[in-house]
């Protein structure tokens, strides 16, 4: 039988990130959004050659597949990957430091200086999409992709939005609306006390493995 994608397992409820982020909007972003997507990959690739390949290795070689319907594809591999990064951002209680710190204040000035930049960015996103902390060359930058494009789709976005994607946040209104309805600058200053510097540290540090993998 063929491997198909399939939701990531959330280890944590619904209802971990209240107040912040409701379980209502959790529940539906996840078993309705998020598997979407993952059954339009699912039924894209069905009746297709495409080997299997992890969801990362699938978006970062979208324009090589032979097959038809590729922006559907990566529209939906897209929004597979995004969210499997945005679910694992999100922890209670954990604080930046490190090399990711050092390199932040390093950059930006302060860290009140990067969160004040990457607010402003990602307020002032027009239509659906992601803000991202992304790393390049040992520089971080703070950039935006429209729908459900990623930072690894070198094909498919600008090359100022092209990095290793180390923080993830989706401001596409189903992640927010039914909590925040058009304040979207609370729901994004809500992400700050649930952000997982845990996960954001670890894939700093692990960047190189990657680069050495790709
Ligand atoms: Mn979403």
């Amino acid at each position: 039988m063929k491997v198909t994608y399939k939701l990531p397992i959330l280890n944590y409820s619904y209802d971990e990130f209240e107040p912040y982020i409701d379980a209502e909007t959790m529940y539906i972003h996840y078993t309705k959004h998020h598997q979407t997507y993952v059954n339009n990959i699912n039924n894209i690739l069905k009746s297709t050659c495409t080997p299997f390949l992890p969801i990362e290795k699938l978006i970062m070689n979208l324009n090589s597949l032979k097959i038809e319907k590729k922006i559907v594809l990566c529209n939906n591999a897209g929004g597979h990957f995004n969210h499997i990064l945005f679910w694992k951002g999100l922890k209670k209680d954990t604080s930046l430091k490190g090399n990711l710190k050092k390199l932040i204040e390093e950059q930006f000035g302060s860290f009140e200086e990067f969160q004040n930049q990457f607010n402003h960015i990602a307020v002032s996103l027009f239509g659906s999409g992601w803000i991202w902390l992304i790393l390049k060359n040992n520089r971080l930058s703070i950039v935006t992709t429209v729908n459900q494009d990623n930072p690894l789709m070198k094909d498919s976005v600008t090359n100022v939005c092209v990095g290793y994607p180390i923080i993830a946040l989706d401001v596409w209104e189903h992640a927010y609306y039914l909590r925040y309805k058009n304040k979207r600058i609370d729901y994004i200053k809500s992400f700050w006390k649930i952000i997982n510097w845990d996960e954001a540290t670890h894939r700093f540090d692990t960047y190189k493995t990657f680069l050495m993998n790709n």
